[in-house]
């Protein structure tokens, strides 16, 4: 039986050599994609794993379990991203945790974690999460309601949004998650024009264990891959 980091490290280069084939595919340089290992699957030493083998990103979907484990990983160089949902009376901590909020799905958030960041003298960095799917079990901003919501930013000096982020509809094959992550690809090509250079939209966090090669394909610049780093672990 290999040992556990083998096991990890072995996943890793699986899923990075994916990356690179469907980047290749693409015409795409495989270094615009940040791969994010998710560890919301396991504990702090496992995940410690996945560091030591070369993954730097990591994505957690629960707060608490993101300060949890931010703290017990406190002595690695690792960027920390929020991929959950994010409710409001947790995010004077999570801003100060993570580099990233991936999952920005409302006005009010939005305000708070404007108004958290000033009283922190920080500038919060996040994504705009986009109900792309129509999925009512899923969080977001309605596609419709994007412009509004980007219209805003300008009145948020402690925000900077850089970019968007969604999941593929639950039910649907491969080409069914295409579909979905070409539309938020074009969506953010027509929230970009109307930003025009009032901020930049650049990343596009789209794309899981099941279709990130699908997400790549469509311009997907950050992926957030879990079950997929850890398979072959008790
Ligand atoms: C769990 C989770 C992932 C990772 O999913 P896998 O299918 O295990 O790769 C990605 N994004 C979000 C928002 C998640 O909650």
């Amino acid at each position: 039986m290999p040992d556990r980091l083998s096991i990890v490290r072995r996943n890793l280069h699986r899923v990075q050599q994916r990356i690179v084939e469907a980047a290749a595919k693409a015409g795409r340089d495989p270094a615009e994609v940040t791969l994010v290992g998710v560890t919301k699957y396991v504990d702090a030493a496992t995940a410690r794993l996945l560091v030591k083998a070369g993954c730097q990103d990591l994505g957690e979907s629960r707060p608490q379990e993101l300060w949890a484990k931010t703290e017990m990983l406190s002595d690695l160089p690792v960027r920390w991203h929020q991929i959950g949902h994010l409710q409001r009376n947790k995010v004077d901590r999570t801003i100060k945790t993570a580099s990233l909020i991936h999952t920005v799905d409302s006005g009010r958030l939005l305000a708070a974690i404007n108004s958290s960041a000033a009283r922190q003298s920080m500038v919060a960095e996040v994504l705009l999460e986009v109900n792309i799917s129509g999925d009512e079990s899923k969080h977001g901003f309605a596609p419709d309601d994007m412009p509004d919501a980007v219209a805003n930013l300008g009145d948020l000096a402690s925000v900077r949004a850089r970019g968007l982020m969604a999941m593929a509809a639950r039910e649907g094959d491969a080409e069914v998650a295409r579909r979905n992550f070409a539309r938020l690809r074009e969506l953010r090509d027509e929230l970009q024009s109307s930003l025009s250079d009032r901020g930049s939209l650049a990343e596009l966090s789209m794309g899981m264990s099941g279709d990130f090669q699908e997400a790549i394909t469509e311009g997907a610049t950050i992926v957030r891959v879990g079950s997929a780093l850890w398979e072959g672990l008790d």
